[in-house]
C-alpha cells in the first residue's frame, strides 16, 4: 500500500514561503497507517527498545502505538510549562529565538535503550534537544526514527552522534 499519496502538501503554512507536509489524511485511513507503521517498525527490528520518546505534538500520533508493538514504554517530551512533575529541560536556539523542551525525571532510567520518534526532521533541533534530554538522564539513543525527512533543511547533520531511519525523503 502506498502511503505517500496521503501527505499532503500545504503551501505557505505556517508561514509564507514553507511547503508543509500535512499527514492528518494519513491519520484519517486505516491502511495508510497500518503501512507507515510497519514501515517505522521495520527501521528498528531485531533492537531492544525500553522506551519509545515521542515530541509534542505530532511525534504523539506513532509514539505510542510504535511503543506498543516494540513492548515499550511511552515517555512524552513537552513544550516548556506543560508536563505536571519533577522535570528536566533544554533550550535550543531557532531561526529567531529560542525553544525549550521538558521531560519527566522519572521517565528514563539509567541505560533504557531508547528510540526517538517524531514525525518530521526538519532542522534536527527538536530531535536533537530530545537526545540531550534522554542522555542527561541516563538513557541510550539507539535510533531516530521519522516518517519524513526533508533531506533539504540537513537535520540529519545536527543529529550526526545518532543512528537515524526515516521512512520518505523530500
Ligand atoms: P526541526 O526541529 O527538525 O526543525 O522541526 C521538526 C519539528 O517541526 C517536528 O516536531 C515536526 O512535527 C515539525 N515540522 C517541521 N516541518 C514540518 C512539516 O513540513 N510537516 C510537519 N507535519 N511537521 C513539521
Amino acid at each position: 500500500m502506498d502511503f505517500t499519496k496521503y501527505i499532503r502538501d500545504v503551501e505557505d503554512f505556517p508561514q509564507k514561503g514553507i511547503l508543509f507536509k500535512d499527514i492528518t489524511p494519513l491519520l484519517q485511513n486505516p491502511e495508510a497507517m497500518k503501512s507507515a507503521m510497519n514501515g517505522l517498525l521495520k527501521m528498528v527490528e531485531h533492537q531492544k527498545i525500553d522506551k519509545v520518546v515521542g515530541m509534542e505534538s505530532r511525534g504523539f500520533f506513532f509514539a505510542p502505538i510504535l511503543a506498543m508493538r516494540l513492548n515499550a514504554g511511552f515517555v512524552p517530551v513537552r513544550k516548556s510549562g506543560k508536563l505536571p512533575a519533577d522535570k528536566i529541560s533544554h533550550t535550543y536556539v531557532l531561526e529567531y529565538g529560542t525553544d525549550t523542551l521538558e521531560m519527566h525525571s522519572d521517565s528514563i532510567q539509567k541505560g533504557d535503550k531508547v528510540l526517538v520518534h517524531d514525525d518530521v526532521l526538519a532542522t534536527g533541533g527538536t530531535a536533537s534537544a530530545t537526545c540531550e534530554l534522554i542522555e542527561n538522564l541516563g538513557g541510550i539513543v539507539v535510533q531516530c526514527n521519522f516518517l519524513i525527512e526533508l533531506d533539504f533543511l540537513k537535520g540529519r547533520n545536527r543529529l550526526r552522534p545518532y543512528k537515524i531511519a526515516s521512512l520518505l525523503h523530500y
